[in-house]
């Protein structure tokens, strides 16, 4: 069981779209980022989000960042004016990595949510589309390792045409894994996952990075990525 892993809210605008750079835009991969939460309580060992959040827990130091969720609970209506003041950008632009630093598909933020009768990510994806229908079309870059992601199929399914989803894998084997990564779902649950979503013609990646092993582990996981679920 993962120990007690707290949700704060933070309310109130916030940067929601974030360039890669602050004084120029990346040329290549995402130009910008968009993080609903700050704080993971999946805790991989080789995650570096908590020095990403140096500045925010310089005091608490890294512990803080897999003890605790903040969630930008306001951050749909500063989506919706970033998204107004950039839709001048070349289209190659807008292009945005979701939960680039921290997962928002923990059960412990999902739960706090459910509690105040909000969907913060059906708001940020209404949000997406909404601009998406006006002309303002960006591209959407869900990354995850949570099978969570699996409550908001219907709306990724609508949305396909403008939705990539990235689950990430750092070992191939279940017995390696919770050496690597303490409470992230299971590789089973997350292969389940990408079939739900596949199955449903939404574009899901597979990430490998970091990763441990080399020429055979890749191997064995584009194997198990492209058995059928319940031959595993
Ligand atoms: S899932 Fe991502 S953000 Fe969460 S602990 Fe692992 S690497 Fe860090």
């Amino acid at each position: 069981m993962p120990p007690l892993h707290k949700t704060s809210i933070r309310s109130g605008a916030v940067n929601a779209l974030n360039a890669q750079t602050p004084s120029s835009i990346y040329p290549y991969g995402f130009p910008f980022t968009l993080n609903p939460t700050m704080g993971c309580s999946f805790g991989c060992k080789f995650c570096y989000s908590p020095l990403t959040y140096r500045k925010n827990f310089a005091k608490s130091g890294r512990d803080h960042f897999f003890n605790e969720s903040t969630i930008k609970i306001d951050l749909a209506e500063s989506l919706n004016k970033d998204l107004e003041r950039l839709k001048s950008l070349p289209q190659h632009l807008k292009r945005v990595q979701i939960n680039e630093t921290s997962d928002y598909y923990l059960s412990e933020v999902l739960t706090e949510l459910d509690n105040q009768n909000r969907d913060l990510m059906m708001k940020i994806l209404e949000v997406f589309q909404n601009h998406w229908i006006n002309g303002n079309k960006w591209m959407l870059h869900i990354l995850t390792k949570s099978h969570l992601i699996e409550r908001h199929i219907n709306k990724l399914k609508v949305m396909r045409d403008m939705i990539q989803v990235e689950m990430s894998f750092s070992t191939p084997y279940e017995s390696q894994l919770r050496d690597l990564e303490l409470f992230t779902p299971t590789i089973k649950k997350r292969l389940e996952t990408i079939e739900k979503l596949s199955k449903e013609d939404i574009f899901v990646r597979v990430m490998a990075m970091p990763f441990y092993g080399g020429v055979t582990e890749l191997d064995e996981l584009k194997e198990l990525l492209l058995m059928p679920v319940h031959k595993h």
